[in-house]
Protein backbone atom coordinates (compact mmCIF):
# COMPACT_ATOMS: atom_id res chain seq x y z
CA UNK A 1 0.00 0.00 0.00
CA UNK A 2 2.95 2.75 0.67
CA UNK A 3 4.41 1.79 -2.01
CA UNK A 4 4.01 3.98 -5.55
CA UNK A 5 5.75 1.07 -8.31
CA UNK A 6 9.10 0.38 -6.27
CA UNK A 7 8.85 3.76 -4.31
CA UNK A 8 8.22 3.91 -0.67
CA UNK A 9 6.24 6.84 -0.48
CA UNK A 10 6.91 9.62 2.37
CA UNK A 11 4.29 11.08 4.60
CA UNK A 12 4.65 13.70 6.76
CA UNK A 13 2.06 13.58 10.39
CA UNK A 14 1.99 16.43 12.66
CA UNK A 15 1.08 16.10 16.48
CA UNK A 16 2.40 12.68 16.03
CA UNK A 17 3.85 12.47 19.82
CA UNK A 18 0.29 11.61 21.54
CA UNK A 19 -3.28 10.75 20.67
CA UNK A 20 -4.58 10.85 17.31
CA UNK A 21 -1.43 11.51 15.24
CA UNK A 22 0.88 8.90 17.10
CA UNK A 23 -1.64 6.21 16.20
CA UNK A 24 -1.36 7.57 12.42
CA UNK A 25 2.36 7.63 12.41
CA UNK A 26 2.39 4.72 13.84
CA UNK A 27 -0.07 2.98 11.02
CA UNK A 28 1.62 4.72 8.28
CA UNK A 29 4.92 3.55 9.89
CA UNK A 30 3.54 -0.19 10.05
CA UNK A 31 1.96 0.22 6.22
CA UNK A 32 5.74 0.66 5.10
CA UNK A 33 5.42 4.54 4.92
CA UNK A 34 8.57 6.86 5.54
CA UNK A 35 7.16 9.05 8.61
CA UNK A 36 8.31 12.26 9.94
CA UNK A 37 6.97 12.88 12.87
CA UNK A 38 6.65 16.62 13.58
CA UNK A 39 5.51 18.08 17.12
CA UNK A 40 6.76 19.87 19.88
CA UNK A 41 8.73 17.33 21.92
CA UNK A 42 8.46 14.21 19.65
CA UNK A 43 9.40 11.24 21.60
CA UNK A 44 12.55 9.46 20.73
CA UNK A 45 11.29 6.07 20.76
CA UNK A 46 8.16 6.82 19.25
CA UNK A 47 6.84 6.43 15.54
CA UNK A 48 8.78 7.96 12.50
CA UNK A 49 12.27 10.06 12.52
CA UNK A 50 11.19 12.35 15.10
CA UNK A 51 10.81 16.47 14.27
CA UNK A 52 10.92 18.87 17.17
CA UNK A 53 9.09 22.44 15.96
CA UNK A 54 6.52 24.72 16.78
CA UNK A 55 3.77 24.48 13.99
CA UNK A 56 2.62 28.41 15.33
CA UNK A 57 5.47 29.32 13.45
CA UNK A 58 5.84 29.60 9.69
CA UNK A 59 9.83 28.65 9.71
CA UNK A 60 9.06 25.30 11.27
CA UNK A 61 6.10 24.66 9.18
CA UNK A 62 8.88 25.24 6.05
CA UNK A 63 11.61 23.27 8.13
CA UNK A 64 9.24 20.16 8.43
CA UNK A 65 8.05 19.69 5.01
CA UNK A 66 12.05 19.95 3.85
CA UNK A 67 13.00 17.80 6.45
CA UNK A 68 10.76 15.15 5.21
CA UNK A 69 11.61 15.20 1.85
CA UNK A 70 15.25 15.09 2.85
CA UNK A 71 14.88 11.97 4.67
CA UNK A 72 12.50 10.62 2.27
CA UNK A 73 13.56 11.94 -1.14
CA UNK A 74 9.95 12.52 -1.87
CA UNK A 75 6.62 13.45 0.03
CA UNK A 76 3.39 11.84 -0.53
CA UNK A 77 1.33 12.52 2.09
CA UNK A 78 0.58 15.12 4.52
CA UNK A 79 -1.72 14.50 8.05
CA UNK A 80 -1.92 17.32 9.61
CA UNK A 81 -3.03 16.27 13.29
CA UNK A 82 -1.65 18.79 15.78
CA UNK A 83 -3.75 20.40 18.07
CA UNK A 84 -5.08 21.61 21.68
CA UNK A 85 -8.35 23.24 23.04
CA UNK A 86 -9.15 26.18 24.51
CA UNK A 87 -12.63 26.21 26.69
CA UNK A 88 -13.69 29.43 27.67
CA UNK A 89 -16.64 31.55 27.68
CA UNK A 90 -16.86 34.27 24.81
CA UNK A 91 -16.09 37.66 27.04
CA UNK A 92 -13.50 35.30 28.87
CA UNK A 93 -12.00 33.44 26.30
CA UNK A 94 -8.28 34.80 26.13
CA UNK A 95 -7.19 36.59 22.90
CA UNK A 96 -3.59 35.00 23.13
CA UNK A 97 -5.43 31.67 22.65
CA UNK A 98 -7.80 32.53 20.18
CA UNK A 99 -4.78 32.87 17.77
CA UNK A 100 -2.76 30.31 19.18
CA UNK A 101 -5.63 28.25 17.89
CA UNK A 102 -6.18 30.14 15.18
CA UNK A 103 -2.56 29.36 14.03
CA UNK A 104 -1.96 25.99 14.52
CA UNK A 105 -5.65 24.63 13.26
CA UNK A 106 -5.94 26.45 10.62
CA UNK A 107 -2.51 28.58 9.31
CA UNK A 108 -0.28 25.27 9.87
CA UNK A 109 -2.11 23.13 7.63
CA UNK A 110 -2.49 25.96 4.74
CA UNK A 111 1.93 26.24 5.68
CA UNK A 112 2.13 23.08 5.30
CA UNK A 113 -0.13 22.81 1.94
CA UNK A 114 1.73 25.69 0.79
CA UNK A 115 5.74 24.15 1.11
CA UNK A 116 4.50 20.81 0.38
CA UNK A 117 2.59 21.77 -2.79
CA UNK A 118 5.49 20.93 -5.37
CA UNK A 119 6.44 17.60 -3.79
CA UNK A 120 2.67 16.62 -3.52
CA UNK A 121 2.13 17.26 -7.08
CA UNK A 122 5.76 15.41 -8.04
CA UNK A 123 4.22 12.24 -6.45
CA UNK A 124 1.71 12.21 -8.91
CA UNK A 125 -0.27 10.55 -6.36
CA UNK A 126 -0.24 12.93 -3.72
CA UNK A 127 -2.94 12.66 -0.59
CA UNK A 128 -2.96 15.69 1.86
CA UNK A 129 -5.02 15.52 5.60
CA UNK A 130 -6.37 17.24 7.69
CA UNK A 131 -7.69 16.38 11.39
CA UNK A 132 -10.68 18.16 11.34
CA UNK A 133 -13.70 17.06 13.88
CA UNK A 134 -16.89 16.90 14.45
CA UNK A 135 -16.85 20.62 15.16
CA UNK A 136 -15.64 21.18 11.76
CA UNK A 137 -19.81 20.87 11.23
CA UNK A 138 -21.35 21.34 14.16
CA UNK A 139 -21.09 24.39 17.22
CA UNK A 140 -20.68 23.96 20.73
CA UNK A 141 -20.65 26.26 23.68
CA UNK A 142 -17.37 27.96 24.93
CA UNK A 143 -14.87 26.83 21.98
CA UNK A 144 -14.70 29.77 19.78
CA UNK A 145 -11.79 29.65 18.28
CA UNK A 146 -11.67 25.81 17.91
CA UNK A 147 -15.01 25.61 16.28
CA UNK A 148 -13.95 28.24 14.04
CA UNK A 149 -10.91 27.21 13.01
CA UNK A 150 -12.23 23.96 12.28
CA UNK A 151 -15.14 25.53 10.33
CA UNK A 152 -12.38 27.28 8.46
CA UNK A 153 -10.56 24.01 7.47
CA UNK A 154 -13.27 22.70 5.29
CA UNK A 155 -13.14 25.79 3.31
CA UNK A 156 -9.03 25.42 2.78
CA UNK A 157 -9.71 21.26 2.11
CA UNK A 158 -12.22 22.20 -0.50
CA UNK A 159 -10.14 24.65 -2.07
CA UNK A 160 -7.20 22.43 -2.45
CA UNK A 161 -9.15 20.06 -3.82
CA UNK A 162 -9.84 22.21 -6.90
CA UNK A 163 -6.73 23.09 -7.32
CA UNK A 164 -4.99 19.52 -6.87
CA UNK A 165 -7.40 17.76 -8.96
CA UNK A 166 -5.30 18.17 -12.19
CA UNK A 167 -1.96 17.42 -10.52
CA UNK A 168 -3.39 14.22 -8.89
CA UNK A 169 -3.58 15.82 -5.47
CA UNK A 170 -6.76 14.68 -2.85
CA UNK A 171 -7.17 16.79 -0.01
CA UNK A 172 -9.56 15.49 2.59
CA UNK A 173 -10.64 16.41 6.44
CA UNK A 174 -11.36 13.63 8.89
CA UNK A 175 -14.05 15.15 11.19
CA UNK A 176 -14.10 12.29 13.93
CA UNK A 177 -16.28 12.60 16.83
CA UNK A 178 -14.65 12.78 20.59
CA UNK A 179 -11.56 10.62 20.58
CA UNK A 180 -9.82 8.87 23.45
CA UNK A 181 -6.76 11.23 24.18
CA UNK A 182 -5.35 13.58 26.45
CA UNK A 183 -6.68 16.18 24.50
CA UNK A 184 -10.02 15.27 25.48
CA UNK A 185 -8.89 14.02 29.15
CA UNK A 186 -7.83 17.37 29.78
CA UNK A 187 -11.27 18.57 28.20
CA UNK A 188 -12.96 17.14 30.90
CA UNK A 189 -11.44 18.97 33.30
CA UNK A 190 -11.58 22.20 32.15
CA UNK A 191 -15.57 21.51 30.88
CA UNK A 192 -16.22 20.39 34.37
CA UNK A 193 -15.10 24.36 35.62
CA UNK A 194 -16.88 25.91 32.69
CA UNK A 195 -20.19 24.09 33.37
CA UNK A 196 -19.63 24.05 36.94
CA UNK A 197 -20.37 20.12 37.65
CA UNK A 198 -18.25 17.49 38.58
CA UNK A 199 -15.30 16.08 36.57
CA UNK A 200 -16.87 12.22 36.57
CA UNK A 201 -20.33 13.70 34.88
CA UNK A 202 -18.94 15.52 31.99
CA UNK A 203 -17.81 12.51 30.12
CA UNK A 204 -21.01 11.17 30.55
CA UNK A 205 -24.00 14.07 30.54
CA UNK A 206 -21.17 16.73 28.37
CA UNK A 207 -18.84 14.81 26.57
CA UNK A 208 -20.79 11.96 24.81
CA UNK A 209 -23.99 13.87 24.79
CA UNK A 210 -23.85 14.80 20.91
CA UNK A 211 -23.01 10.96 19.99
CA UNK A 212 -25.55 8.65 18.87
CA UNK A 213 -23.48 6.05 20.44
CA UNK A 214 -21.88 6.57 23.63
CA UNK A 215 -18.58 5.65 23.61
CA UNK A 216 -15.41 7.13 22.66
CA UNK A 217 -13.98 6.67 19.29
CA UNK A 218 -10.37 4.98 19.79
CA UNK A 219 -7.30 6.64 18.38
CA UNK A 220 -6.38 4.08 15.96
CA UNK A 221 -9.98 3.83 14.78
CA UNK A 222 -8.99 7.14 13.28
CA UNK A 223 -5.40 5.79 11.81
CA UNK A 224 -7.56 3.41 9.92
CA UNK A 225 -9.53 6.16 8.14
CA UNK A 226 -6.39 8.04 7.28
CA UNK A 227 -4.70 4.92 6.19
CA UNK A 228 -7.62 4.23 4.23
CA UNK A 229 -7.68 7.48 2.23
CA UNK A 230 -3.99 7.84 1.24
CA UNK A 231 -4.12 4.48 0.02
CA UNK A 232 -5.71 3.21 -3.21
CA UNK A 233 -9.16 2.97 -1.71
CA UNK A 234 -8.94 7.34 -0.85
CA UNK A 235 -8.18 8.09 -4.81
CA UNK A 236 -11.77 9.03 -5.39
CA UNK A 237 -12.08 10.87 -1.84
CA UNK A 238 -11.24 15.03 -2.34
CA UNK A 239 -12.52 17.93 -0.88
CA UNK A 240 -14.86 16.58 1.74
CA UNK A 241 -15.16 16.01 5.22
CA UNK A 242 -14.90 12.63 6.27
CA UNK A 243 -17.24 11.76 9.08
CA UNK A 244 -16.48 9.69 11.94
CA UNK A 245 -18.95 11.52 14.59
CA UNK A 246 -20.96 8.10 16.11
CA UNK A 247 -24.02 9.83 14.77
CA UNK A 248 -23.27 13.67 16.15
CA UNK A 249 -24.27 15.14 13.17
CA UNK A 250 -27.44 13.29 12.05
CA UNK A 251 -29.45 15.13 14.13
P1 LIG B 1 -3.30 15.29 21.74
O1 LIG B 1 -3.23 16.40 22.75
O2 LIG B 1 -3.27 13.89 22.23
O3 LIG B 1 -2.15 15.46 20.64
C1 LIG B 1 -1.92 16.70 20.03
C2 LIG B 1 -0.44 16.83 19.73
O4 LIG B 1 -0.24 18.11 19.08
C3 LIG B 1 0.44 16.80 20.98
O5 LIG B 1 1.46 15.83 20.85
C4 LIG B 1 1.01 18.20 21.04
O6 LIG B 1 2.33 18.27 21.57
C5 LIG B 1 0.98 18.62 19.58
N1 LIG B 1 1.04 20.07 19.47
C6 LIG B 1 0.34 20.99 20.19
N2 LIG B 1 0.74 22.23 19.89
C7 LIG B 1 1.72 22.10 18.94
C8 LIG B 1 2.53 23.03 18.25
N3 LIG B 1 2.44 24.36 18.46
N4 LIG B 1 3.43 22.55 17.35
C9 LIG B 1 3.56 21.22 17.16
N5 LIG B 1 2.82 20.28 17.79
C10 LIG B 1 1.92 20.73 18.69
O7 LIG B 1 -4.62 15.59 20.90
P2 LIG B 1 -5.48 14.65 19.91
O8 LIG B 1 -6.76 14.40 20.58
O9 LIG B 1 -4.68 13.53 19.38
O10 LIG B 1 -5.79 15.72 18.74
C11 LIG B 1 -5.18 15.64 17.46
C12 LIG B 1 -6.05 16.38 16.45
O11 LIG B 1 -7.33 15.75 16.39
C13 LIG B 1 -6.31 17.84 16.84
O12 LIG B 1 -6.26 18.66 15.70
C14 LIG B 1 -7.71 17.79 17.40
O13 LIG B 1 -8.38 19.02 17.24
C15 LIG B 1 -8.34 16.72 16.54
N6 LIG B 1 -9.51 16.07 17.12
C16 LIG B 1 -9.45 15.48 18.34
C17 LIG B 1 -10.60 14.88 18.86
C18 LIG B 1 -10.62 14.21 20.20
O14 LIG B 1 -11.72 13.95 20.69
N7 LIG B 1 -9.49 13.91 20.81
C19 LIG B 1 -11.79 14.88 18.11
C20 LIG B 1 -11.80 15.48 16.87
C21 LIG B 1 -10.65 16.07 16.38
Amino acid sequence: MAENGNVRRGALVTGAASGIGRAIADAFERAGYGVLAADLSPADDGPGVPFAGDLTQRADNRAAVAAAVEHFGRLDVVVASAGFQHVAPIEDFPEDDWERLIALLLTSPFLLAKYAWPHLRESGDGRFQVIASAHALAESPYKAAYVSAKHGVIGLVRTLALEGAEHGISATAICPGYVRTPLVERQIQSQAEAHGIAPEKVLEEVILAPHAIKRLIEPEEVADAALFLAGPGGRSFTGVPVVMDQGWTAR
